[in-house]
């Protein structure tokens, strides 16, 4: 492998090099993002031996998700000998690891494939226009620069794009107010009058990481989650030194894959099993670790367990029952927000120094965060215009040569969202290879109209059955149409099987010109 980098690296410098002196040129493949799906996307381009490829980053720094989310207490909430590239096994010190581990890992494998060289920051991508006669993609950032590549990988994260909502005199607050996702750094929340609108996974995290140390909290809820207690610990420094037999990880790391996958008969097939095997423990952990009856009801769901994303913690419940914390539920909900703070529908007026929005992200609406332009002027935002929708999560008929990863229908509830990416860049670089395969030929690649037609019907058909769609619940899995985008479902190994079996017929090759 080191003697491969090395290679990769020294014919990296040489095109750059060219690169500067002739000017542009196109390049054979751009990543969009260097998260877990622009790192697995770099990971698998090496590995097929193309070097000609750049990322684009809009931030300051590579690595996504657990660069960004650097809030108080956030940690990953799925076992993270799992959570990990298949390639790049780690001595993990606890089975849910913690921000600080999570980006020393991403940085580690960044490192690992030189990859820091490959990626150019604060480039933000606003738009993606496919060039028909040449066949490549212009992509364009909003400062003004230009990339062309023939492929592009679409990897800018699916949850990228923070959502605050737009309270009545949201703006007039004189006090400091951020979203989870921006969390400053320097921000010491001791002492201070602090609110924190939204109940989900983020909340989940920050509520109990600064509830001992700030005067007051108010949380603002509109929706109770299910919270199940979290089964982490720290693994023993025998446990980790075995981590580095490849052998045991594998034991690990497929242990742990078995053990969650039969949840999707839960979440699909047998509520029942939800009822059993959740909502009886949640109700149980509500029970033991909230003594006041007004707070148990107000935390107490209406609508189907897992139907939102059921919270792991065992520390939320606590923090809420603590005397400078109060729980504003629907019934209490934000007004309007003033110079001063928050008042209520109740009319309570709360003077507050910090609000911080645990709001989300636009996961479906909006969530590409620049345009795309096919073939023949097309719009992927008019393909999209009923909902979105791609063959494999992936691939979108008119748009040649594009990427997207976790694109629709890719997101999941009981596994690693990584084992669905590796999934995707086994089928991308598949078709990749479709694409390269003769020298001296430029070739595009597009799924067809009716493959996509019959892969999107099929979802929406199987995703009746599920939990996300009849539970009950509104959730960032849905779109304004009330169809379940996020989510696909299914069995993440017919999904990783569907990925590896790359049917030709499904697609259009287009030899351009030799
Ligand atoms: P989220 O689950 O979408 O929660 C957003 C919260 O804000 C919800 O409680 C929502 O209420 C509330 N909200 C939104 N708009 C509102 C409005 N206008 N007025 C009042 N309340 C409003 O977002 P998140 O907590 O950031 O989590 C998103 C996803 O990120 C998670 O589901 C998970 O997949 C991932 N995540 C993972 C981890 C981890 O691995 N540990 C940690 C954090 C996040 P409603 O419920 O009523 O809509």
């Amino acid at each position: 492998m080191h003697g491969l980098l090395a290679w990769l690296a020294v014919s990296n410098d040489i095109k750059e090099v060219l690169r500067n002196i002739f000017g542009g040129g196109v390049y054979k493949v751009l990543i969009i993002g260097t998260g877990f799906g622009g790192i697995s996307a770099a990971i698998g381009l090496i590995k097929q031996r193309i070097t000609d490829f750049v990322m684009l980053e809009r931030r300051a720094f590579m690595g996504g998700t657990w660069m960004q989310n650097r809030y108080p207490g956030a940690q990953v909430d799925v076992q993270s000998p799992l959570y990990s590239l298949v390639d790049e096994p780690e001595p993990w010190t606890q089975m849910f690891a913690e921000q600080p581990e999570l980006e020393a890992y991403t940085n580690r494998v960044i490192d690992k494939y030189g990859l820091r060289e490959k990626a150019i920051l604060q480039a933000n991508v606003v738009r993606l226009k496919w060039q028909d006669a040449d066949c490549f993609w212009r992509v364009e950032c909003a400062d003004g620069r230009h990339f062309d590549a023939q492929s592009v990988i679409c990897a800018q994260g699916p949850l990228s794009q923070p959502v605050v909502p737009d309270f009545a005199g949201r703006d007039s607050f004189a006090g400091q107010s951020f979203h989870t996702n921006d969390w400053p750094q320097d921000f010491d929340h001791r002492g201070k009058r602090v609110a924190i609108i939204g109940s989900g996974a983020s909340a989940a995290q920050v509520i109990p990481a600064i509830a001992a140390d700030v005067a007051e909290l108010h949380v603002f809820q509109r929706t109770p989650h299910w919270v199940l207690p979290r089964p982490d610990r720290i693994f023993s420094p025998l446990t980790r030194h075995l981590m580095g037999v490849r052998l045991f990880y594998n034991i690990i790391r497929r242990s742990i894959y078995w053990g969650l996958e039969w949840r999707i008969f839960a979440f699909k097939y047998w509520h029942g099993l939800l009822r059993f095997f959740a909502e009886r423990p949640a109700r149980k952990h509500l029970r033991e670790k909230v003594s006041d009856p007004f707070l148990r009801g107000q935390l107490t769901p209406d609508y189907m367990i897992g139907c939102k994303r059921i919270i792991v913690s065992n520390n939320l419940y606590p923090a809420l029952d603590r005397d400078n914390v109060t729980l504003h539920d629907k019934n209490d909900a934000i007004k309007s927000i003033t110079p001063k703070g928050i008042t209520t529908i109740k009319g309570t007026e709360l003077e507050l120094d910090t609000i911080i929005y645990a709001t989300g992200f636009d996961a479906t609406d909006n969530n590409l965060g620049f345009t795309i332009e096919g073939r023949e002027g097309h719009r992927l935002k008019d393909f999209w215009r009923a909902y979105p929708r791609a063959y494999m999560g992936t691939c979108v008929p008119g748009f040649p040569n594009l990427f997207l990863v976790m694109g629709p229908n890719t997101g999941i509830g009981h596994t690693s969202a990584i084992f669905i990416i590796e999934s995707q860049m086994q089928y991308i670089m598949r078709a990749l290879r479709e694409l390269h395969q003769k020298k001296g030929q430029t070739l595009f690649i597009e799924v067809t109209e009716e493959a996509e037609q019959a892969y999107t019907e099929n979802i929406h058909q199987q995703m009746q059955k599920t939990v996300w769609h009849s539970g009950g619940c509104n959730s960032w899995y849905k779109h304004k149409s009330g169809r379940v985008i996020a989510m696909y479902p299914g069995f993440s190994f017919y999904f990783r099987w569907l990925a590896k079996r790359f049917k030709k017929h499904h697609h259009r090759i287009v030899r351009t010109h030799s």
